[in-house]
């Protein structure tokens, strides 16, 4: 790992993806922080032109710096979606230096946005662990947990309704049958009642049958 002086205002540290650079003093909003540079590209020649790194660093359509050289510390800067810094890019001088866009406070990353064309190449794919993006995702998920957890609850609900309705049931039986043993007399009343009505609609059953029978006959006649 290239040695850092320790009058700069940030240090190379473990970050999510990997490495990263922190902040390790407060650094103004407007700050250079540190620049960005390497061997200098022509697109117009082969050579250059062939180089593939994931470290490029387009200035315009000819130039790009190759930032993968080891003194470039400032590779190590991570991508973010909501960046506390940016590039910024003289083309005519061909520099580029990070500068602080916020107020950076001592332990905070570093980031600045790599660009759409970097994003859909490398990160899109493999998704982003950017802050911003984790954050957005893990919202996601608690959203889709309190959904999950609120069909639970109604399910144990309507579970607990139909185990009170379950209960209920042997309870209203239970009057029923106090109601009959209070009332014997009618029950039995009723009971009877109940045997002749049936008695009845078997003969009253019997006699439909009779006419079934009879249906027949006259079908048969008519024909
Ligand atoms: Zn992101």
């Amino acid at each position: 790992m290239p040695a850092i002086s320790s009058n700069k205002p940030y240090r190379i540290g473990r970050s999510k993806t990997g490495l990263g650079l922190f902040a390790t003093k407060p650094i103004k909003k407007g700050t250079k922080i540190i620049r960005y540079f390497g061997p200098m590209l022509d697109c117009r020649k082969e050579k250059d032109d062939a180089v593939e790194n994931k470290y490029l660093f387009q200035i315009n359509g000819r130039w790009t710096i190759d930032g993968s050289v080891r003194k470039n510390i400032a590779r190590y800067i991570n991508h973010s979606c909501r960046p506390n810094a940016e590039s910024d890019v003289s083309a005519r001088k061909r520099t580029v230096h990070i500068r602080a866009i916020k107020n950076i406070a001592p332990g905070d990353e570093i980031n600045y946005d790599y660009g759409t064309e970097y994003f859909k190449e490398y990160l899109k794919p493999i998704g982003c662990k950017c802050a911003s993006c984790e954050r957005k995702r893990a919202k996601q998920r608690a959203e889709a947990r309190a959904v999950k957890s609120s069909t639970a609850k109604a399910g144990t609900k309507a579970r607990a309704k139909a185990k009170k309705v379950k209960a209920a049931k042997p309870t209203a039986r239970a009057k029923s049958k106090a109601a009959t043993k209070a009332g014997s007399k009618a029950a039995n009343a009723f009971d009877k009642n109940r045997a002749s009505k049936a008695a009845a609609s078997r003969r009253a059953g019997a006699k439909s049958a009779k006419e079934a029978k009879a249906t027949p006959k006259k079908r048969a006649r008519a024909a």
